[in-house]
């Protein structure tokens, strides 16, 4: 399993420049690569694309002072990206062909272990030219790791955040734990509480999201009508500009650090051995229905966590911490009552099911949360009338239903 561990640099000013030349560069040698495969041009794989880069190198010489690994990369990096999009194709997924990447954004560059030197704090990163090139126009960039680095590291990817804060990621392989527990977990991914989940015991588990989303879009929002207010590029408008960069900056990290604290819940603290979660692809069909349906209300009506974020980290933390991750159909699952399998509509603002049938009145996530597991145990289809049971499904589904009957 491989993991990375992501550490800030600091860098000198020229270093910085460096970096950027590099990075501007690798850019465009694959923003033009993209553009040639838009105007169908035939993907020739990395190895024979490898080949034209002594072409492209004479229309334009200044890739000699881009390390050369690093354009190697982009070749490495367009390949993966075509076989994707093929796999994607073939599965009749959304196609999503690679795309040009924008001026703004860094390219992140990608250095092989063996290319690069850490010496206690300092980070050496090989840049183009010298030798039979005729001499180096970007000396050797020497960062501050402001972390230790750790061992057994195989690729370094450069990358810088939205406020220019330079970024070194080592990857490395990680030692899989195991958990002796076994037991299933099914989560139901939702619009209110992040993650609620249940155990073949009926214990639940409630993990919230990061709430602070509207807050600050609001921030923002003043933030930027005052910036709007100014002159262009006057002192103050570069000032505020700077505020807006820190701020979105730090909307993120703390979004993404709450959904890292929770997917971390799931896969390493709980015990259950399986982990059961609903496959996302469709509840953003009803997302985007809902969201069209609600236009007119000018505000977002369910909390934006980021659940295809969250799902990813889930997938990758389960499996370094040895448990099975199970992606299911989630279909009719909130609509369907987990007690007697009533069916009937649940708009998302319908936050209880209450069933006429059963009588049963329970938590709408909670709700979803049993029937996935339910669905999980028996391995039902989304639309079979008659339950497929396997045989050991049978005692958990009646002890979850046990714990039903007292609520
Ligand atoms: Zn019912």
């Amino acid at each position: 399993m491989l993991i990375a561990k992501k550490i800030r640099l600091e860098v000198s000013e020229q270093d910085a420049a460096t970096l950027e030349f590099m990075q501007g560069k690798c850019r465009g040698l694959y923003n033009w690569w993209v553009m040639k495969l838009r105007n169908g041009e035939k993907w020739p794989g990395w190895e024979k694309a490898k080949k034209t880069l002594q072409e492209s190198k004479q229309h334009d010489p200044e890739l000699c002072f881009v390390y050369g690994k690093l354009l190697a990369e982009v070749y490495f990096r367009l390949h993966e990206a075509m076989k994707a999009f093929f796999r994607r194709v073939k599965a009749g997924e959304k196609p999503g062909f690679p795309r040009v990447r924008p001026r703004h954004c860094f390219f992140t560059l990608i250095y092989p272990a063996m290319y690069l030197r850490v010496e206690g704090r300092h980070l050496t990163l090989p840049t183009g030219g010298g030798g039979r090139h005729g001499p180096k126009r970007y000396p050797d960039i020497i960062a501050t790791l402001t972390e230790e680095a750790p061992t057994g590291y195989r690729d370094v990817a450069i990358s810088r955040d939205g406020q220019g804060h330079y970024y070194a990621s080592f990857v490395y392989e990680a030692k899989e734990e195991t958990h002796e527990h076994d037991g299933v977990l099914a989560i139901d991914l939702g619009v209110k509480t992040l993650a609620t989940g249940v155990n073949e015991q009926g214990r639940f588990y409630h993990i919230g999201g990061f709430k602070g989303n509207r807050w600050y879009n609001r921030q923002l929002d003043k933030i930027r009508s005052k910036r709007d207010k100014c002159k262009k590029k006057s002192r103050r408008y570069k000032r505020l500009s700077q505020v807006y960069k820190r701020v979105s900056q730090q909307k993120r990290n703390k979004q993404q650090d709450s959904l890292h604290k929770a997917s971390h819940l799931i896969a390493h603290k709980l015990v259950e051995r399986t982990v059961v979660i609903g496959d996302l692809s469709q509840r953003q069909m009803v997302m985007k229905e809902h969201r069209e349906r609600n236009k007119h209300l000018n505000r977002a009506v369910f909390n934006d966590w980021g659940l295809y974020t969250f799902t990813q980290m889930l997938v990758y933390k389960c499996m370094l911490y040895g448990k099975d991750l199970v992606i299911l159909d989630e279909r009719d699952t909130s609509k369907t009552c987990s007690g007697c399998g009533h069916k009937q509509n649940m708009p998302l603002w319908k936050r209880t099911y209450r069933c006429p049938e059963c009588r049963l009145v329970v938590d709408r996530d909670e709700n979803s949360a049993v029937n996935i597991l339910k669905r999980y145990l028996a391995r039902l289809g989304p639309h079979t009338g008659d339950p497929v049971r396997c045989a050991d499904g049978f005692t958990a589904i009646d002890d979850v239903l046990n714990t039903f009957e007292h609520i």
